[in-house]
């Protein structure tokens, strides 16, 4: 079986240094499953590729098992499908670079560079359209070819089905990003892509998932399809890893230290939080919500899309406006839509059953992917919710929202860092909620927005809400964004 990385980030031949292996060279490695041997088939300033060739043994593998059936484990596609058995070369022949180490370029090993990889042969159960939900919303394109059972009959017989249907397909994938991501991505999708894995899972592989899915699998919108097939679907393992991969319960792993330096952290939030509601003349997140209502009725959307709508409270004032033909509140945190939903008088089960005709509805989404069901929106907020995002997932969200949902008005909220000197507690610098990732000055907030606009045809401007500090500023900032083209829609 084969398996072929490319990059054109120049010079190419850095990928030599990238995967620690010598361009000119041919290296082999035993393997339980075989021989594997890596080597460059074209290695130019331009252009650069490896290629991993995992020579299966499957009678040798077949050595140590007690129950055979028949002739399978001389007849079957071991050899040339990519499989778990690839994974595991993967993680051997590439252990370093998997781990996001590079000896002699570290700083190459950090960044985002242009990959492809072409795997000749993978057999998927899902068909085409479940290799695109796994690796489109990480950021991949997909060329795509189902392969005929045989070639040479389905030649012959075009018409008899029976010899051009398989679950095989020839893939190549095309993104950028970190070669650690990539070979991670791999190594966990393989076995989830044909759905079974040759070897035994026990705890120590819901370990290595979490490792291996670290950063990535907690947002995906397949995340609990993928454990449930890397873990053989087993049931006690997999909601093991579900819980330990919600980003809700991360600290419900910390150790008690943490807990109670969160609870100090805690009452402080309360502290601010009592002060942001005695701000004259109202509560700061009423007055918010009130901005951002006259905003987006002042814009003329009809189609609203309420961007980590949390509880639900602002998707509450939105449902009773008739302006409003359809409200989709999104969020990533499934116990906070499920309160909305019961505040909005829906179906509980309405996440899982997103019905895309229904006035007022709700769905389960990251912002950090791209989903189609949020495009075609005359409007989007996102009312404190970019500081909720590790500041190196910020490039993901711009991508999904500006490149690909393109609302026509965009509004996005945050705090400004600057007002914190007024509330008790924060004036040591500390932040407004334990897990905000960052707060931004108005100087940052307006910098980030402007690239953006400039980036993807937005105009930009800012608004103050809740009380105007002269020296720093109003406690909340907020940028609205309005597509100066190629968002047509209300
Ligand atoms: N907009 C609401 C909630 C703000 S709290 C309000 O103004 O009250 C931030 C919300 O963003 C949380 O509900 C959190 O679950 C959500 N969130 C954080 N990261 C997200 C992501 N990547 N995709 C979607 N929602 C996210």
């Amino acid at each position: 079986m084969l398996f072929t990385l490319t990059t054109t980030h120049q010079p190419a031949t850095d990928l030599g240094y990238l995967l620690g292996k010598h361009p000119d060279r041919i290296q082999s490695f035993e393997l339980a499953s075989g021989r594997a041997l890596v080597f460059f088939p074209e290695a130019h300033h331009e252009r650069c590729s490896a290629t991993l060739a995992l020579d299966v043994d499957p009678v040798g593998l077949t050595r140590d098992r007690t129950e055979t059936f028949g002739l399978e484990p001389y007849v079957n596609d071991r050899p040339y499908v990519a499989s778990s058995w690839l994974s595991v070369a993967i993680a051997r022949v590439f252990s370093s670079a998997m781990q996001g180490k590079c000896r002699d370029r570290p700083e190459l090993a950090a960044e985002a560079l242009d990959f492809e990889v072409e795997l000749p042969v993978v057999s998927l159960r899902g068909g085409e359209g479940l290799l695109r939900e796994l690796f489109e919303p990480l950021g991949y394109q997909l060329e795509v070819a189902p392969l005929p059972l045989d070639p040479v009959l389905a030649a012959r017989e075009p018409d008899a089905d029976v010899w051009r249907g398989s679950r095989y397909f020839r893939v190549q994938l095309k993104g950028k990003l970190r070669l650690s991501e990539l070979l991670s991505h791999l190594y966990v999708l393989l076995p989830v892509m044909d759905d079974n894995k040759h070897y035994w899972v026990d705890e120590t592989e819901v370990e290595k998932l979490l490792a291996r899915g670290a950063g990535w699998l907690e947002q995906h919108p397949l995340k609990e399809r993928i454990t449930r097939r890397y873990l053989k679907h087993q049931r006690g393992l997999t909601a093991q890893a579900i819980e330990r991969l919600q980003p809700d319960t991360e600290e419900a792993t910390e150790v008690l230290d943490a807990r109670r330096a969160e609870a100090e952290e805690r009452a402080l939030e309360e502290q601010v939080s009592r002060a942001e509601q005695t701000e004259k003349p109202k509560p700061l997140d009423e007055q918010r919500r009130e901005v951002v209502l006259e905003e987006l009725l002042a814009c003329g959307a009809t189609r609203v899309l309420d961007l980590g709508c949390g509880e639900g409270k602002l998707l509450r004032r939105l449902a009773k406006q008739k302006q409003f033909t359809r409200v989709v509140g999104c969020d990533v945190s499934l116990p906070s839509l499920i309160r909305a939903a019961e505040k909005l008088r829906l179906d509980p089960d309405a996440v899982d059953r997103f019905d895309p005709e229904a006035r007022v509805t709700i769905l389960q989404s990251s912002l950090c992917y791209r989903d189609a069901r949020l495009r075609g929106f005359g409007a989007a907020c996102l009312i404190e919710v970019i500081e909720h995002l590790d500041a190196s997932r910020l490039g993901a969200l711009e991508h999904s929202l500006f490149g690909d949902a393109r609302p026509k008005c965009v509004l996005v909220s945050t705090p400004n860092r600057e007002y914190n000197v007024n509330f008790p507690g924060l004036a040591d610098g500390r932040l407004r909620h334990r897990d905000h990732r960052f707060e931004w000055t108005r100087s940052e907030f307006r910098a980030w927005a402007n690239d953006i606009a400039a980036r993807h045809q937005y105009a930009v401007r800012f608004r103050d809400i809740g009380q105007v500090d002269a020296a720093h500023g109003s406690p909340t900032q907020l940028a609205v964004f309005t597509a100066s083209q190629g968002a047509e829609c209300n």
